[in-house]
């Protein structure tokens, strides 16, 4: 069975490229039926806090990439490490280094001056037939992974393809700190190990620790998973995504008026493709995705492909789950409800044109306040020469029947009546009713504001 996780460092808010690699993460689990992972990997104390797994943890939920088990925390798996490190040193496949920071650090110096990569020199590596130095009075070890000294550590990378590594570039990797703590790569192994997973996917930041734990997992006689690194998000001038290029944080798209299925198809293309699809369900998707469709080469992020997909799912939305979205921040400007149209119907109306949430308020804010046209727009549209028209536009108004197909006709009549064209009549009314210039048709904005509304907007100008 397919096991799949997703496994963030709570360092800062759920960037884009962990929400992306937690997406094919997650839809590769549920393509096959499987089991998604949460795993929060908190063990850098400095670092890790309690804000940054709320973000993850809501950024997650947000997107709805709903795991199946965890979340685990890694600090509360030590306990386990230490265990799995009492093993390996019994084993032989780990060993106590009594070298100080200084001596590594010395050694280091040596082998820079010589020339060579620098790497622990095996002092205190067991061999057969070696004796070891004495144990410094008083100082602490660490455990260092035994290594192989040759030979060549190979995966068959589902994005990158085969990589090789000489396990002569290869340090003996210290797994635990002196004062017994275990260290990144190996935490990572062990959990990866003890949860079963299958195929780890994540960010080719990461390729470099592959054959180190892929060396610490094989000696711990585990099942290898498959990895796929999946190469980094640039931001539209290739420089990799970072604050510079806007948002960042996926918390910050709601913010914005982002919704999440938007975001979700966006994320499902970044680096990914399925022929020449661009608009999917997640259900399709889950269906679709595959790891051989993963691109080898960076994705670039597209704020206006994102803009457009946005859209797209604002016009399939349904409009009282907009409305929910646009109160708060109508009601932040003032708006008033009593007595005005459903923001509902508003949006309806609205939301063609509308690439974000954010860009409805403003949008239907002039059924939600009283209008206050711009006095020089008053002056040049609603003349003494167009009055005797709105005189008869409001009179019909009081028995007209109050819909849109009425209303339109209505218009025409008092256009005929007056020879007059559209927006000699449209304009003024526009300034009266809705205080602006710029609104979708004048008849259907009039059904929406209502007879009553419509009339006593009227009157204030007759
Ligand atoms: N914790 C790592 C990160 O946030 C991911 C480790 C992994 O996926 O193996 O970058």
């Amino acid at each position: 069975p397919v096991r799949t996780r997703f496994a963030p460092s709570p360092t800062g808010y759920l960037h884009l490229g962990g929400a992306r690699t937690a997406l094919f993460s997650w839809a590769y689990a549920r393509r096959f039926g499987g089991t998604f992972i949460l795993r929060i990997e908190d063990t850098d104390l400095e670092r890790s806090t309690p804000e940054a797994v709320q973000a993850i943890i809501d950024g997650m939920q947000w997107l709805g990439l709903e795991h199946d088990e965890g979340p685990f925390y890694q600090m509360k798996r030590m306990e386990r490490y230490r265990e799995v490190v009492a093993h390996m040193l019994q084993q032989g496949t780990a060993y106590y280094c009594y070298s100080s920071p200084e001596e590594v650090e010395a050694m280091r110096e040596r082998q820079r001056a010589a020339g060579e990569k620098p790497r622990y020199d095996g002092t205190w590596r067991p061999e057969r037939g070696k004796t070891l130095p004495e144990i410094p009075e008083g100082r602490k070890p660490v455990v260092r992974f035994r290594n192989p000294l040759d030979g060549d550590v190979t995966w068959d990378d589902v994005v990158k393809g085969p990589i090789t590594i000489s396990n002569r570039e290869m340090d003996d990797l210290v797994i635990a700190r002196p004062d017994g703590t275990p260290t990144y790569n190996f935490c990572v192994v062990v959990d990866d190990w003890d949860m079963k997973i299958t195929h780890v996917i994540r960010g080719d930041d990461h390729v470099n620790n592959t054959p180190r734990q892929i060396n610490i997992l094989k000696a711990l006689g585990g099942t290898l998973p498959l990895y796929g690194h999946v190469p980094m998000i640039l931001g539209a001038d290739g420089e990799k995504l970072s604050k510079r290029h806007g948002a960042v944080s996926v918390m910050d798209y709601p913010a914005q008026g982002f919704l999440p299925e938007a975001m979700l198809n966006y994320l499902a293309r970044l680096g990914w493709s399925h022929g020449d699809e661009e608009i999917f369900s997640m259900e399709q998707f889950c269906e679709w995705f595959d790891l051989d469709h993963l691109s080898k080469s960076p994705a670039q992020f597209n704020p206006e492909k994102l803009a457009w997909l946005n859209n797209h799912y604002i016009k399939l939305a349904d409009n009282e789950r907009l409305a929910a979205l646009v109160r708060p921040l109508l009601e932040k400007d003032g708006a008033q409800f009593d007595g005005a149209p459903a923001l509902a119907q508003t949006i309806a109306l609205l939301k063609e044109r509308a690439n974000t949430v954010n860009e409805l308020a403003p949008a239907v804010m002039m059924f939600y306040r009283q209008p206050a046209p711009d006095a020089a727009l008053v002056t040049q549209h609603i003349t003494d020469a167009i009055k005797p028209a709105l005189q008869d536009f409001a009179a019909r108004c009081a028995t007209v029947e109050w819909n849109k197909a009425a209303l339109g006709a209505m218009i025409k009549e008092v256009l005929a009546a007056h020879t007059l064209k559209m927006p000699l009549l449209a304009m003024p009314l526009r300034l009266i009713v809705a205080g602006q210039l710029q609104t979708p048709a004048i008849d259907a904005v009039l059904e929406l504001f209502g007879r009553e509304v419509v009339l006593a907007r009227l009157q204030n100008y007759l």
